[in-house]
């Protein structure tokens, strides 16, 4: 059966790494005056964000095809809580996401921040306050320097500085020939995809927003390279509310709580410990990815 998913999955993907890109430009869309999918409310307010409570309440969502995604997702985040969002492939995971930076309505229920409906409030107010750093990021054929400021024309060189260095990249710039005037992207200085997670993490720390969303990328990458992601993205958790969209379980173990999706709906929530106590789906697949961690580890020996 997972064969015949196989196609769709791959659809999925390509869906994804294109929205990603878009979601990335997500302040493009005020430059090229594109009409997204949603439109403020006729009264819509700047949201004011004080601690950075996120909550989902009952949240239903299908896309275009009316067949239902997300069947009633209740969420609640701490204000400066981590929650890691897990599950297989197709649960819903990306679309969370998606709904949280409203690239779409829901059909049902409602997210709050700060008590504020995300349905009532500017679009661009809300995309201010949420960072995302996605699984791959979009590159401009431009200097490094402009691609971390990128979104914040107002940033300083101290700034952008200050920021690759706790994104821990500044050391790698700084060993090129024109520093931040180095050129990146297609006709420029080819990033390997942790650096370039890297110089989403630095857009994001300039950017400073109270909310932030992980998403993480699918692709192993070697253990090192996620060792060293995994300090800088504690960093820029740290006094954020962080939803995580993980896919690999090893960086997910100190998440405040977890949440397993599976077929839209929430079938298991709880801490690392909680839900390796529980024996359920979690579990399962914490099993399965030591197995395979611990293969991968005896090939590279
Ligand atoms: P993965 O772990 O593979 O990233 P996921 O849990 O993030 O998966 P989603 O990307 O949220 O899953 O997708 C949930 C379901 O919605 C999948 O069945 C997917 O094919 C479908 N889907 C995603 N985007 C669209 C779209 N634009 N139109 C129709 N269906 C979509």
């Amino acid at each position: 059966l997972s064969q015949l998913f196989r196609p769709l999955d791959l659809l999925g993907m390509v869906y994804r790494t294109i929205r990603q890109g878009v979601i990335d430009m997500g302040s493009m869309f005020d430059l090229i005056d594109t009409p997204s999918e949603v439109t403020d409310a006729p009264a819509a307010q700047p949201l004011s964000v004080a601690r950075g409570h996120v909550r989902f309440e009952d949240v239903r969502f299908g896309y275009d095809d009316g067949m239902p995604i997300l069947k009633g997702i209740d969420l609640d985040v701490a204000p400066g809580s981590t929650v890691a969002v897990v599950g297989p492939s197709g649960a819903g995971k990306s679309t969370l996401a998606r709904l949280m930076y409203r690239f779409y309505d829901l059909t049902g229920g409602r997210i709050t921040i700060d008590g504020q409906d995300i349905a009532q409030v500017t679009q661009a107010s809300l995309r201010a306050a949420i960072g995302i750093v996605p699984q791959d990021t979009v590159l401009f054929n431009d200097t490094i320097g402009y691609n971390i400021a990128y979104g914040r024309a107002d940033a300083t060189q101290a700034d952008i500085e200050g920021a690759a260095k706790g994104a821990a990249i500044a050391g790698f710039i700084e060993r090129q020939p024109d520093g931040y005037a180095t050129r990146v992207g297609e006709r420029g200085l080819k990033l390997s995809g942790g650096e370039k997670q890297r110089v989403a993490i630095a857009r994001t720390l300039l950017k400073n927003p109270p909310v932030l969303i992980l998403d993480e990328a699918t692709s192993a990458l070697d253990s090192r390279t996620e060792a060293e992601i995994m300090d800088t993205l504690e960093a820029i958790e740290r006094g954020r509310t962080t939803i995580v969209i993980a896919h690999r379980l090893s960086t997910i173990v100190h998440a405040d709580q977890i949440v397993v999706l599976e077929a839209g709906q929430v079938v298991e929530r709880g801490t690392h410990a909680d839900l390796l106590r529980r024996g359920g789906l979690y579990a399962e697949m914490w099993d399965r990815q030591a197995n395979e961690r611990e293969e991968a580890e005896a090939e590279a020996a």
